[in-house]
């Protein structure tokens, strides 16, 4: 198989995978936006995908590298839906609010502030709080309670819409262990954003996504396994 030939396989093979969680579950497959992460992809793999029209959603680590690929006008011809999913930093605020679409990783209250100062008027951007599943201090997010709080506080801003959560999951994680971490969040999401309104639950990456979707998830994140 040619690069081409790969990566329109990797499509088909976790658009597969997803469908079958999502029938294991008894959710129906339009729930489920894949997220595409782009932080280690080549450019021309990217590329590839956004001109077939197979992905949509892209999530980025970092701002500044995010800032120089996706303002490239070959990049930025694509419509897409941007997403930090990286840790945020204050200095990069400003920036990430200019950006981004979509911040997935929230996780101070004075930081998603600066954020909301800096989106222009009449635009929105999606907030997600980050919910630490791990006793790992490296892992950015907050414990459950914690980001139930700091979302509580987020309903306030204007500008930046708090609108769900999103999770990382520890690696190796047996089958089971990740159920019953994924379940405590689903469990809060369904508690805090109704499905009246517009809400996103982002759990599972490239490892982990079909239990994710299985117990609910309606935005994984999948880098490795997209553009192996
Ligand atoms: C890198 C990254 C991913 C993608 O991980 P893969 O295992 O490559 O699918 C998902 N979520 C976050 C927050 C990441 O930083």
């Amino acid at each position: 198989m040619n690069r081409e030939e790969t990566l329109l396989k990797n499509v088909q093979d976790i658009q597969a995978a997803l469908c079958a969680s999502c029938q294991k579950a008894g959710r129906r497959p339009e729930e489920v936006t894949l997220l595409a992460v782009t932080k280690y992809a080549q450019d021309t793999d990217v590329l590839f995908l956004l001109k077939q029209g197979l992905i949509k959603h892209i999530g980025e680590s970092r701002v500044q590298q995010a800032l120089l690929r996706w303002t490239q006008p070959d990049f930025s011809a694509f419509p897409t839906v941007k997403h930090l999913i990286g840790h945020l930093q204050h200095n990069k605020a400003a920036k990430a609010a200019q950006f981004f679409d979509f911040i997935d990783s929230l996780d101070d209250f004075s930081t998603a502030c600066l954020v909301d100062k800096h989106i222009a008027p009449g635009r929105q951007v999606r907030g997600l709080v980050q919910v630490k599943l791990t006793d790992r201090d490296t892992q950015s997010g907050l414990p459950l309670d914690q980001a139930r709080e700091l979302t509580k506080r987020l309903r306030s801003l204007e500008r930046l819409k708090v609108c769900g959560y999103m999770a990382i999951a520890p690696q190796g994680a047996d089958t089971q262990t990740l159920k019953g971490l994924f379940g405590t969040v689903k469990k809060a999401f369904d508690e805090d954003f109704s499905p009246k309104e517009e809400r996103y639950l982002s759990l599972g990456m490239s490892e982990d996504f079909t239990v994710a979707v299985e117990a609910g998830s309606t935005l994984p994140r999948i880098g490795s396994k997209l553009f192996a």
